[in-house]
């Protein structure tokens, strides 16, 4: 790339030149060195360079990753700035201007929650989704203009000078990743998050997709961004790389380097090189002179200077972006026959099925409305109406879709303005969920490439659950969800036989009552029953629990009143061996447990 190139980039990020009149969003990758040319003079050389989408270089630029470019294997170690206003320290604006953005999230598996704000720290003490304080995190971030790998002296083509008396040597490249691969470890994207509170006055209600759903789907309501205007284009979302376990990156606050795991190497005395070779200005003082030629002195942001006698907490930082796009989101409420509490919002049920019907509409909707793969993408976001004088707690979910190219390009909110596609989206969503789509013929266990894994997923692979999906459909569609005699026969009938297997002198067989299936457990002359219920189901509003009489005024959560009890399907898995363990006590507290 050109240093013209650099510069119309520059000024497209910054929205100094129009593109849609929003700026561009993308990031480069510059390997930035020095090398004598033809006619004998140290020059400064781009040794290579690319650019990216800032929300695909977000993941795959990061800190600690190996890219390949002309066949040269680059490892990803520090943060690229364009035009910095100091030419030895180039990162040294970014922490001294308020660069730094704040991240305040939720951390607890499955939660999600994100807050509006990101200019200024928040004071939210306690999640308004999930209701736990200890899992709020704050956290900073930058939004990177670029990234670089280290820059090391060589004495020639392959030999690095390890120990430079003057880093301003003519023969400046970057070195060979230190893990020659990029298994290392490395940040994760998270899911992106529209920047909106409870009110969301942005998002307009499309009432007339009901005139052409026939009756169903009528627990949905479908919203949408307002049109572009020349103030204000979409919903704002953000997209963060949380960096390792979650935590961020350490960054030096005078080169940008950027470390993954540990801030050692930047903390050495000595100092450490820096992911560029310095290019100083004739007019450049004797001190930059000087600084030039040594390593860099920095070391990583801290948020707070150490008290006396304290050692200093460095502060690792995220790296993320807020963009703007057009967005549509469905929009439900979770009411009976959901559980309705916050393990059930935090489940793996209830968040892999959400995540299998965000992956089916996307699909879905990219093929009904001829786009591109990738061209869509989507999230999950939740929120709750607190409680007040007047009325209880209330809880939504959206499933989000937005369109992927910088400021929107009105794909998703096209489907306001041909409602009649919906409803064969639906169907075809339906489908996919029901497994007509998958690999096996049966229909998949969880998710398959044939039904919803698909490269733009890789990161919620572990997640998706097509047929919790279905189940959550289900209960959009006409307001049932499935029993859990539908979804998980298979996890049933494996479940007795390992309770079976357990103890020689308990029997645990999979019956059937009234057409549903029940655990019935025979020890020493007396009889128990497990009623497996779905995860995502209020015990009350189970078939069988609402049939059964005796269920009905007998059931108890948890534990195991003598005989007539419950449990989800997901607590079951866990809890095998205790629950026998219980029913062995119960009937006889002298029994030893381990026979
Ligand atoms: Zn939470
Ligand atoms: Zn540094
Ligand atoms: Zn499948």
């Amino acid at each position: 790339m050109t240093n013209e190139d650099n510069l119309l980039n520059y000024l497209l990020r910054k929205g100094l030149t129009p593109s849609f009149s929003f700026p561009l969003q993308v990031a480069n990758f510059i390997v930035e060195g020095k090398h004598i040319d033809r006619n004998g003079n140290w020059r400064r050389k781009v040794w290579a360079s690319t650019s990216q989408d800032l929300k695909v270089a977000l993941s795959e630029y990061t800190p600690g990753k190996v890219l390949m470019i002309d066949g040269v294997e680059y490892e990803v170690n520090g943060l690229h700035f364009s035009f910095p206003p100091n030419p030895v320290d180039r990162a040294k604006h970014v922490f001294e201007d308020g660069s730094l953005k704040y991240y305040t999230w939720c951390s607890t598996d499955g939660c999600g929650w994100v807050h509006k704000n990101v200019s200024s720290a928040s004071t939210v003490g306690k999640c308004p989704i999930c209701e736990r304080a200890e899992n709020i995190n704050h956290s900073r971030y930058i939004e990177p203009e670029g990234f670089a790998p280290l820059i090391a002296p060589y004495r020639t083509d392959n030999e690095i000078i390890n120990k430079p008396s003057n880093l301003r040597g003519p023969l400046q490249k970057a070195p060979l990743p230190r893990n020659n691969s990029s298994s290392g470890s490395t940040g994760k994207v998270e899911m992106p998050a529209p920047l909106l509170d409870e009110e969301d006055i942005d998002m307009q209600p499309v009432d007339k997709i009901h005139d052409y759903l026939g009756g169903d789907y009528e627990l949905i309501t479908m919203y949408s961004s307002p049109p572009s205007t020349i103030d204000k284009s979409g919903i704002e979302l953000i997209l963060v790389n949380s960096g390792y376990n979650k935590r961020g990156y350490f960054i030096c606050q005078n080169c940008g380097r950027a470390e993954v795991e540990k801030p050692h190497e930047l903390i050495k005395a000595e100092g450490h090189l820096r992911p560029y070779a310095i290019s100083l200005p004739k007019s450049a003082s004797d001190n930059q002179k000087a600084l030039a030629r040594d390593f860099c002195k920095g070391h990583p942001f801290r948020e707070h200077e150490p008290d006396e006698g304290e050692s200093p907490q460095w502060t690792p930082i995220m790296l993320g972006m807020v963009f703007h796009s057009d967005m549509i989101s469905f929009r439900f409420k979770i009411q009976k026959p959901f559980k309705m509490d916050a393990e059930l919002r935090n489940s793996k049920a209830f968040n892999g099925g959400l995540l299998a019907i965000k992956e089916a509409l996307i699909t879905e909707l990219q093929s009904k409305m001829n786009y591109v793969n990738r061209e869509i993408g989507g999230g999950i976001r939740k929120f709750a109406k607190q409680a007040d004088s007047d009325s209880p707690r209330e809880d939504y979910v959206d499933i989000f879709l937005f369109d992927q190219v910088s400021g929107g390009a009105g794909l998703v909110t096209s489907l306001k303005d041909s409602p009649e596609i919906l409803p064969l989206i639906l169907e075809s969503v339906e489908s996919r969920l029901s497994g007509d789509s998958c690999l096996d013929s049966k229909g998949c266990d969880r998710a398959c490439i044939g039904c919803l894994l698909d490269f733009r997923n890789k990161g919620e692979h572990s997640l998706i659950h097509r047929k919790y999906g279905l189940s959550i459909l289900s209960y959009l569609k006409g307001g049932d969800l499935l029993p859990s005699d539908e979804i998980d026969k298979e996890e049933i009938q494996t479940i007795a036989i390992t309770m079976h297997d357990m103890y020689d002198d308990v029997e645990v067989n999979c019956i059937e009552k009234k057409g549903y299936f029940v655990l019935q457990i025979d020890f020493s002359g007396e009889q128990f029953f497990i009623r497996p219920i779905s995860t995502l189901m209020n015990p009350k509003s189970d078939p069988l629990i609402e049939l059964d009489d005796e269920y009905n005024k007998q059931w108890a959560a948890d534990g195991l009143p003598r005989d007539k009890a419950f449990e989800t399907v997901e607590n079951l898995k866990n809890r095998q061996i205790f629950l026998l363990k219980l029913i062995r006590d119960t009937v006889n507290p002298s029994a030893d447990l381990f026979s």
